[in-house]
């Protein structure tokens, strides 16, 4: 189907349009509606299949409802969490959020380790609405206080399995304990060992599981 059948503003219609997209993937077309609808999804999908959009066009959409030109808050409290497992996955997940939301006013920032935490603390001080992060570094910006994550509506697990392969789940764990419960939760995964079930058991409420 096409982009254009489904509820989203003219500004990310337009950014799909300069993307050159011209239907939705397999997971786009069954994830995006219940993403819409305010669900915790359990996502089935390798990267290569458009997952970034999946979850990313919905979570804008929802975020750009109160946006409006006159209204330009001085505050900008992280309202999506995007968690990746490596600084690649990150990057590339930003570079795709941030084609997304290009005609919009909402900021996206991505952090991650292995390179200097000025510039990142700099871009978090200024304030971002979408947060792409690796664990690891996103706690060493939350402990020196350069973000706050108690206003997070939003959480995305990306990879959760190569997360756990990794050995992020205390991390995860401690990440997760910072957010407000009240929140929408969406976990993407290659695999559901049981690792993976229970992560999403912990975190997720009353999950639609989304295959393809
Ligand atoms: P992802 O699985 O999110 O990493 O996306 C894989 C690649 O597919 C990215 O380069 C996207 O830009 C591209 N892509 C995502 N959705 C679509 C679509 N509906 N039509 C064409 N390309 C897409």
């Amino acid at each position: 189907a096409r982009f254009d059948t489904l509820p989203l503003d003219a500004k990310l219609l337009r950014a799909i349009v300069d993307a050159g997209y011209e239907t939705m993937t397999p997971i786009q077309a069954k994830a995006i509606p219940i993403v819409l609808e305010n669900r915790d999804v359990m996502g089935a999908a390798q990267t290569g299949t458009g997952k970034t959009a999946a979850f990313s066009l919905p979570l804008l959409q929802k975020m750009m409802r109160h946006e409006n030109a006159s209204a330009s808050p001085a505050r900008h409290p992280v309202r999506a969490l995007v968690l990746a497992p490596t600084r690649e996955l990150a990057d590339q997940v930003a570079v795709n959020v941030k084609t997304y939301a290009r005609h919009s006013q909402l900021r996206v920032a991505c952090v991650f380790g292995g390179v200097d935490m000025n510039p990142q603390t700099a871009e978090l001080k200024r304030g971002v609405e979408v947060l792409i992060a690796t664990p690891g570094r996103l706690l060493d910006h939350i402990q020196l206080k350069n973000c706050n994550l108690g206003q997070v509506e939003y959480v995305v697990l990306d990879e959760a399995d190569r997360m756990l392969d990794i050995g992020f789940l205390p991390d995860l764990q401690r990440i997760l304990s910072y957010l407000p419960k009240a929140r929408q939760t969406l976990l993407f995964s290659a695999t559901f060992s049981p690792e993976i079930k229970k992560l999403a058991q912990s975190y997720l409420q009353d999950p639609i599981l989304v295959e393809v």
